[in-house]
């Protein structure tokens, strides 16, 4: 391994500030209201609203406290709405739901802030913006056009910034200009991870890490739960493992694509470097196909950068280098900055590029963030929550009711995935 990995953690640089717990899990209740399924952002949030109104929940982690994605993210914030686009958008659902979705989305980091604020979590939120490079120049045109019609929708505060301005945002001549977005931000994963915790505990919620559900059966009064520490009768119960979906809700798992997104973060910066490449301290992101993103960490000192993995499994010193690769094409001058943490996660992608909630057979569920999770998660987990309530007023989004698709043969394994971002790469690579 070359010099500049030396050292390097294979855990996420998030876990410094905020490290993962050892705690022992508590005894298993033998019935419960609810039982919520996966410890990340999604369960956090609906445990919540449910303690909160005084319902007996549990929540079932199979590995450590916040093992999942909601720790391992790169915590940015954002409306995340380009994937689809408002003409994907509205061919799939007609321009009322493209609307209502868009404009949904729209206040997706306005309820972190809110949610943070009204429950005292400190997780270094700040609303920086977000640059989203062009990384051809038709990719430049392509944004202009997407930009004047999300205006049009949802009146967004964003710019257009040509190439000749690109410095003001971002220290690289790789990009072709890009659109900044205000209303963006960013903030600590493992932080808000711990903070959603606390809340979700002193509303009563039980949070039992180590404790896997390994099957679901409806009885008369809900459903009967076995995990790997006990059974447990539950009145409702809430699916929210997103890319950690495992065959005991198959259904689910035949929905999702689980996809391997991965980190690394450098080594402290000299402060006039990180003024140079990053003066804006935003959340970056590009337009390839298999797209980068960066942002600095909430101390402004290190650069976190990261991408699709490409192998199989986690594989943290393959990843390290395929993503130091990625950033010196963005910023060459880091070519001597170590690599002190590489890690990964998985995601979850849906077919129809849109997050789904909802109920289905009994079980309720909020999933498929398509790799942007940390405001969505936020978002369905408490509506779903209040939905779980039968509160129909506050569980309404504009996301109720879309169908979630599946495809013919599909089991929840894309073995097709590994092979489709390698090539999509070499497209990017290609320019075409
Ligand atoms: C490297 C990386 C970078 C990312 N960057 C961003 C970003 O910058 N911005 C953004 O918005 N999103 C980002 N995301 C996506 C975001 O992190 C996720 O969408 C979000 O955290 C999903 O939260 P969740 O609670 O639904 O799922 P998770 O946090 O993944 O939690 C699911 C949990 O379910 C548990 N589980 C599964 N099966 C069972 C079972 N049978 N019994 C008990 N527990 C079970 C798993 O162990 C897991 O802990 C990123 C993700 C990764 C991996």
């Amino acid at each position: 391994m070359d010099n500049v990995f030396e050292g390097m953690k294979k855990t996420p640089f998030w876990w410094e500030a905020a490290p993962r717990s050892e705690e022992d899990p508590p005894e298993l209740p033998g019935e419960v209201d609810v039982l919520v399924v996966g410890g990340g952002f999604s369960g956090l949030c609906a445990a919540r609203v449910l303690a909160q109104a005084g319902k007996s929940v549990l929540l079932c982690e199979a590995s450590f406290t916040g093992y999942g994605a909601s720790t391992r993210n790169g915590g940015m914030l954002g409306p995340s709405f380009h994937k689809l686009g408002v003409k994907g958008l509205t061919a799939r659902y007609g321009v009322e739901r493209m609307h209502a979705i868009l404009n949904q989305s729209i206040g997706f980091v306005d309820f972190v802030r809110e949610l943070t604020g009204a429950e005292h979590i400190d997780c270094d939120f700040h609303r920086s913006g977000r640059f989203r490079c062009a990384s051809r120049p038709a990719h430049y045109d392509e944004m202009a056009r997407q930009l004047e019609i999300q205006q049009e929708t949802t009146g967004i505060d964003a710019e257009m910034i040509p190439a000749a301005r690109v410095r003001e945002e971002i220290g690289s001549d790789r990009f072709h200009g890009g659109v900044r977005y205000d209303i963006d931000g960013g903030l600590h994963p493992g932080k808000y991870h711990d903070g959603l915790l606390r809340v979700a505990r002193e509303a009563g919620a039980l949070y039992a890490p180590q404790t896997e559900v390994t099957d679901l059966r409806r009885n008369a009064n809900g459903f009967g739960v076995s995990t790997t520490r006990g059974n447990v009768d539950a009145g409702q119960v809430a699916v929210c493992t997103n890319g950690y979906t495992g065959d005991i809700t198959g259904w689910f798992r035949r929905r999702l694509l689980p996809i391997r997104s991965a980190m690394i973060a450098t080594e402290p910066l000299a402060p006039e470097i990180m003024q140079r490449l990053m003066p804006t301290r935003r959340m970056y992101g590009d337009s390839r196909r298999v797209m980068a993103y960066y942002r600095p960490s909430p101390d402004g000192q290190r650069i976190l950068f990261g991408g699709r993995a490409t192998g199989p499994g986690d594989q943290p010193e393959k990843n390290a280098r395929d993503l130091r690769h990625m950033m010196l094409d963005v910023f060459p001058e880091l070519d001597r900055a170590r690599i002190t943490h590489s890690w990964s996660g998985l995601v979850a992608y849906t077919f129809d590029h849109v997050p789904h909630l909802g109920e289905h057979d009994g079980l309720f569920y909020a999933m498929g963030y398509c790799g942007s999770g940390v405001a969505r998660a936020s978002f369905f987990g408490t509506k779903l929550g209040y939905k779980m309530l039968g509160n129909e007023e506050e569980g309404r989004t504009a996301f109720d009711d879309l169908h979630f698709d599946t495809r013919p043969f599909y089991t929840g394994n894309p073995w097709f995935m590994p092979a489709l971002v390698r090539w999509h790469r070499m497209l990017d690579q290609l320019g075409f």
